[in-house]
């Protein structure tokens, strides 16, 4: 049955399944689960959680959690969606560690480097960077996708991420953002930075650190990825 669906009706029908679950919000209920039998729909996704290893990231205003273990969460949550639809995903790291092997003063950019590296060795259609976000004013607030200004899929990726943020999510504004980072930089492919919500503020941080909130971050993210993709068709 599956095997004579074509590519682009899979990616429609993902699609009406985003619309019907993010417009009802009903998202305890749509918890990941990888199944086998879903034929390849040969896009690969690598799917980026920031920082690890001696490199927490941001830490929460109130709980002190790491940003770096909220990112591999939501990555595995966003990976298992992925999946689930056919997308080939390679996770950079699977675990609390860095990439950067032995620590030396230079680990973060070696770190960095081998995160380069994967994306070149896979030639992934699109390119993910969970991170969470941190401000000196703790009123700041929601989930920002973020572009380089020279990727026009890039951008385009963005916008449809924001899209979900904005439907979905707590106080997440609808614009994009422009970002100088060196993931969006390192290939050609359609970048994008998502930065999930703010560990500087008190209301962000403490639905950040719920599993049903990471479930509805990822599944923001991989409905903007699905109606990317549709869109590219
Ligand atoms: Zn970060």
């Amino acid at each position: 049955m599956f095997a004579v669906i074509k590519k682009s009706q899979m990616i429609m029908i993902a699609i009406v399944l985003c619309v019907v679950v993010c417009s009802s919000i009903v998202l305890s209920s749509t918890t990941a689960k990888e199944i086998d039998t879903i034929p390849s729909l040969g896009i690969t996704v690598v799917v980026d959680a920031g920082h690890g290893g001696v490199d927490p990231g941001g830490i929460g205003i109130n709980t002190k959690v790491k940003e770096s273990d909220l990112n591999l969460e939501i990555a595995f949550k966003l990976s298992a969606y992925l999946k689930n639809m056919g997308i080939n995903v390679v996770m950079t790291r699977t675990n609390a560690n860095g990439l950067y092997g032995l620590y030396s003063s230079d680990y973060k950019k070696r770190d960095m480097q081998k995160r380069k590296e994967m994306i070149e060795k896979h030639n992934p259609d699109i390119v993910v960077s969970v991170h969470m976000n941190r401000y000196i004013l703790s009123s700041l607030r929601g989930a920002q996708a973020f572009y380089d200004k020279n990727n026009e899929q890039g951008k385009k990726l963005a916008e449809s991420i924001q899209h979900y943020f904005h439907e979905t999510l707590a106080s997440s504004k609808s614009e994009i953002s422009i970002g100088d980072y060196f993931m969006l930089k390192c290939s050609g492919v359609a970048s994008v930075i998502a930065e999930c919500g703010f560990l500087s503020n008190p209301e962000d941080e403490a639905l950040l650190v719920t599993n049903e909130y990471q479930e509805k971050v990822a599944y923001a993210i991989f409905c903007g990825i699905v109606r990317y993709l549709s869109l590219e068709e």
